[in-house]
């Protein structure tokens, strides 16, 4: 009933408006619910290397909704960091995607994402280092994608953070780079082993001599500090050949393959092995 009328006196405003705050507290009340409901789901994008071999794999969660369908991460990673639910989805996040690459054909990485709350929550860096042990994956396996935004606050803290995380072997690599605060000193002072360059930049590449510069700035800086490059969001061949010719290391984006799910891992990493061998490149895939 009040939601009835709520939306009769809307429609003297605002109605979109307020369809709009309707589907968002829908959504609030079911993900307090659906972790327990086993509505998260992980798909997971191969990362191909200089000489385009598939490395690894990003997960990337996906929420099946009962009534509404697969709900993307940016319409419900910010409500869920603001209810406090993100650090236990990204328990379960880390969890499932170590189990998942343990299954894999061939030693490939995984890399999940880290919200500020979970890399923030106290013994994050414990629960990481057991959830390695339960599951068996060894730590040069696994890689961590933070933002800028996660460093922000608490410096000291970060750094004994990144630097345990380092120490137990797991990768860490800077994500979105070059969107958000981009301190070079972030650069200087945490143990980054990769840099993950922004779609943004690698959108209009072939168009844009300031993506390029840009770019070309990016990869020399990140090897000047011994750090691998990934180039995100790489939609075509053109762009790929141009990344790989000034020295990306790593390339990941829909000219290799959208996010997959699970169960098709094994057949694109056989198709493409079967696809290199018959045409005569000079490598196999062997993890
Ligand atoms: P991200 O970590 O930068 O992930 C890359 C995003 O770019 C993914 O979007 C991917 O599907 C998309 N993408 C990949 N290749 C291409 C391409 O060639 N063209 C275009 N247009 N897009 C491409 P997705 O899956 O929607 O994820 C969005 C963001 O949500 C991620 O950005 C990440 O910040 C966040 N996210 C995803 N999964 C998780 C998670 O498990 N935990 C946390 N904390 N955040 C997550
Ligand atoms: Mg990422
Ligand atoms: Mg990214
Ligand atoms: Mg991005």
């Amino acid at each position: 009933a009040a939601k009835k009328e709520g939306r009769r006196r809307a429609r003297t405003f605002d109605p979109s408006m307020l369809v709009v705050l309707e589907q968002r507290e829908v959504l609030r009340r079911s993900l307090r619910v659906a972790l327990q409901h086993g509505e998260f789901f992980l798909e997971y994008q191969p990362l191909v290397d200089r000489s385009r071999t598939v490395t690894g794999f990003e997960a990337l969660l996906r929420w099946r909704h009962p009534r509404l369908g697969v709900i993307p991460p940016i319409a419900f990673i910010p409500m869920a960091e603001a209810d406090g639910l993100m650090s236990e989805i990204g328990q379960w996040v880390l969890e499932e995607a170590c189990r998942e690459a343990l299954s894999w054909p061939d030693h490939y990485t995984v890399a999940v994402n880290l919200s500020p709350a979970e890399f923030l929550t106290a013994g994050f860096t414990d629960r990481v280092s057991q959830t390695l042990d339960l599951v068996g994956l060894p730590a040069e396996r696994l890689e961590l994608e933070i933002t800028e935004t996660v460093l922000l606050e608490r410096t000291i803290n970060n750094l004994d953070t990144l630097n345990t995380l380092n120490v137990l072997g797991i990768q860490i690599s800077l994500d979105d780079f070059g969107t958000e605060y981009s301190s070079l000193s972030y650069l200087k002072n945490f143990p980054f082993d990769n840099i993950k360059i922004d779609r943004y930049f690698i959108n209009d590449l072939l168009d844009d001599e300031k993506s390029q510069t840009i770019v070309r700035s990016v990869i020399a800086l990140s090897h000047g500090l011994g750090m691998r490059v990934t180039a995100e969001g790489v939609e075509t061949a053109e762009q790929a050949a141009w990344l790989l010719e000034e020295g990306c290391d790593r390339l990941q984006g829909h000219f290799l393959s959208p996010p997959l799910h699970a169960d098709h891992i094994g057949q694109f990493v056989g198709h493409r092995k079967a696809r290199r061998t018959n045409g005569g490149a000079t490598r196999t895939v062997t993890g």
